[in-house]
């Protein structure tokens, strides 16, 4: 259907959709795609993933097996990904024979990169901390660069893993011991993310600009209020520099943007998520097109949908309690969903580990700072344990 884009007849089903990932991005993907008349098949190396249980057809496989990507891609009328650690040099592969695969490979490639994305960005002219190479390990480097600074592994990390803060020469001994870069410590007033969908056409949307708290324990998201509690304007630079950015990379699909907001008001993007994104998840109850509906539209070359804001939320995440594995036990529940406005999604994920992210809550309501202590309360309720805990 995608070679189409001015067709407006579509057998069933809509599009077959390929998605690399199996985890809970891909499973609200798929519920989003179902919704339009799409069937949607997922590729990830855990059987019965969370994605894959929504879809009901999964290829197990890892996600740099070059013959089960080709396997989706050949059998989908379109593919997208819900992870950046995928091979991309097959996809690129694939996309030059002629498979629809969005976002484009060569955008995967440079933004997988964390070094070769902070390139780009300011290559383009894009406002980013002041950043450092550093193919290995160097106390020299780092010091003539100066303190205090983060260093961040260009490959493989996500949720913090993979970023280190070195506040001194002392801390140089917690450096991570692979190829990386390193940056100035912004000391951010507030860290802000905005949802960009662009489309093949390169129509693009922004949603309103959402304020994170990020755990500086385990730099994992905290708390995410949406709209973000800040002036009208900066609210509006932000969301322009968020589209700008997504531009400058020629991105299709939809894109989380995170940024500082510094003391003096300037805004740093820090980094680009290419897919759907944890900030965006308040968009399921709080806005008139979700994130994920919102990328399919994108990818398959329909029109985007309104991304107004119909309430404002609260969105906190539910990670798997220290110190527990295995199957997971769900408590609070009962108490949590007596809240109005509370919505709860539990992903799926047959075991826990600590700080896994095993589903997030979004609370609504007309007053925000109400939102955030409803979500804070249920944030108390419920706790995600397992039962192999001695
Ligand atoms: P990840 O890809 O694992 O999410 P990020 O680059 O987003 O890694 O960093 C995780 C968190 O670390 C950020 O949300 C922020 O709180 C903190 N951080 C990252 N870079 C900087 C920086 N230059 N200055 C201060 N804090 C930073």
């Amino acid at each position: 259907m995608t070679a189409h884009l001015n067709q407006d007849r579509f057998p069933y089903p809509v599009a077959r959709i390929g998605i690399i990932g199996g985890g809970q991005l891909g499973r609200m993907m798929v519920k989003a795609a179902k919704q339009l008349g799409c069937t949607c098949t997922v590729l990830d190396p855990t059987p019965n993933s969370p994605a894959g249980q929504v879809s009901g057809h999964q290829i197990v496989a890892n996600y740099q097996d070059a013959a089960a990507l080709r396997e989706l891609a050949e059998s989908c009328d379109l593919t997208t990904f819900d992870l950046e650690d995928i091979d991309s040099t097959i996809l690129a592969e694939l996309s030059k024979e002629g498979r629809p695969i969005f976002p484009h490979p060569q955008l995967l490639a440079v933004v997988q990169d964390k070094l070769r994305q902070k390139e780009a960005l300011a290559s383009a002219g894009l406002p980013v901390a002041e950043f450092r190479a550093m193919p290995e390990p160097q106390a020299e480097l780092c010091a003539s660069f100066g303190y205090p600074l983060v260093q961040k592994a260009c490959r493989g990390g996500y949720d913090g893993r993979g970023v280190a803060v070195l506040r001194g020469p002392e801390d140089f001994a917690k450096h991570l011991p692979v190829p990386s870069l390193i940056e100035r410590f912004v000391p951010a007033a507030m860290e802000l993310a905005v949802m960009v969908a662009r489309g093949r056409d390169g129509e693009s949307r922004s949603y309103p600009a959402v304020e994170m708290r990020v755990c500086p324990e385990h730099n994992i998201l905290d708390w995410l209020l949406a709209p973000a509690r800040i002036e009208a304007a900066t609210a509006a630079a932000a969301e322009q520099l968020a589209q700008r950015t997504v531009q400058a990379l020629d991105g299709v699909g939809i894109f989380g943007v995170e940024m500082f907001l510094t003391s003096s008001g300037e805004l740093l993007i820090n980094e680009v998520a290419p897919r759907t994104h944890n900030s965006g998840h308040y968009t399921i109850e709080a806005c008139v097109t979700d994130q994920f509906e919102q990328h399919l539209r994108a990818i398959a070359g329909l029109p985007l949908g309104a991304t107004d804001q119909l309430c404002p939320a609260a969105m906190v995440n539910l990670l798997g309690a220290p110190g527990h594995h295995g199957r997971p036990v769900i408590k609070g529940l009962r108490a949590a969903l007596a809240i109005p406005g509370v919505a709860v999604h539990i992903y799926g994920k047959a075991a826990t580990r600590p700080y896994r992210k095993m589903g997030h809550v979004t609370v609504l309501d007309a007053d925000i700072e109400q939102a955030y202590r409803k979500a804070q309360q249920v944030r108390e309720l419920i706790e995600i344990t397992g039962e192999d805990h001695p």
